[in-house]
């Protein structure tokens, strides 16, 4: 069989071993594993590493443990914005969508608005009226509702405050979800989705829908997907960071995943991790915070889960 490869994250943070009760480390894991599972018998059968990364983000998306899809945070009203977008390393075709409500899986959504739209990023009631305009199903604010994402919102909502997965403020749930994937034609793809900060406010975007912040592809270079303090993300346009570091210095996908996640986002203020992919089916999981939610199966059929730094 030719070379085919997954990894698949649900976000970086203050993850601190001994903090999370066993119970849940292995919901974690158990939801990480049946994600990563999903995506690599699509690239089993030869599909499409497109279709690969979409399968993985859904399940993710479909966990209420992770702040994506099902599992997102509230806002400062009381409502779920979530965030995707996809990005094929094949053709560089992408598709994202911000500012979606009531959406079971806004990573497909993306993916439509590259297959059926002239255009790469659609946002709120307009990204909302293409999705009605599809026949997506508008699921009710309780399919939405946690308790635990409610009462994180409950001590935030009222306050100017606002809290990213990652802030060392609090011990909250983490993560914004990604996967990235090597199919068995050799093209790579990205693919990211989140539900934002918990109490965000003005119709505040991060860098999980930005193509070549926070998902960027290039079968020339690497898949890459983050996770982290948005605003840097955006600033340090990472994902593209990542690709730009191998295309014109030669730099090792391994190489350019550390310069950018150990070093340049840490200059400027950020913390976070990404997963990345190249053409050789090599990954990166690079992470500057304590831990991150990450799964992985090499291309030798290695599997990989964990959530702590080794
Ligand atoms: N990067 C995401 C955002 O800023 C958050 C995350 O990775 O959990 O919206």
């Amino acid at each position: 069989m030719k070379k085919i490869t997954i990894a698949i994250h649900g976000g970086a943070g203050t993850l601190i071993k001994g903090k999370m009760t066993a119970e849940k480390e292995t919901a974690y894991k158990a939801a990480l594993e049946e994600a990563l599972q999903k995506g690599y018998e699509v690239l089993k059968k030869g599909e499409s590493a497109m279709n690969a990364v979409e399968a993985a983000v859904c399940s993710l998306e479909d966990s209420p443990l992770f702040n994506a899809g099902k599992g997102s945070v509230f806002t400062a009203t009381g409502t779920h914005e979530m965030d995707a977008s996809i990005m094929d390393g094949k053709d560089l075709k992408a598709g994202a969508v911000t500012s979606i409500t009531g959406i079971k899986n806004p990573i497909s959504l993306a993916r439509d608005v590259m297959n059926h739209t002239e255009h790469v990023f659609l946002g709120g009631q307009g990204a909302m009226d293409f999705a009605k305009s599809l026949d997506y199903e508008i699921m009710s604010p309780n399919y939405f509702h946690d308790d635990l994402r409610h009462d994180q919102w409950q001590q935030l909502k009222d306050t100017d405050q606002f809290q990213l997965d990652h802030s060392l403020k609090k011990d909250s749930k983490f993560g914004t979800v990604g996967a990235v994937a090597l199919d068995q034609d050799g093209n790579i793809a990205a693919a990211t989705s989140t539900g934002g900060m918990t109490n965000k406010r003005f119709g505040r975007v991060g860098d999980s829908p930005m193509i070549g912040a926070g998902t960027y592809a290039n079968n020339k270079t690497c898949a890459v997907s983050c996770t982290g303090s948005g605003e840097y993300f955006i600033r340090g346009v990472v994902a593209y960071d990542v690709s730009a570091l191998m295309e014109y210095k030669g730099l090792s996908l391994m190489d350019a995943s550390n310069e950018v996640i150990q070093k340049r986002i840490l200059e400027i203020g950020g913390d976070g991790g990404l997963i990345a992919v190249d053409k050789e089916g090599n990954l990166a999981l690079p992470f500057n915070t304590e831990g991150m939610y990450r799964a992985f199966i090499d291309i030798n059929g290695n599997k990989v889960i964990a959530i702590y730094k080794n």
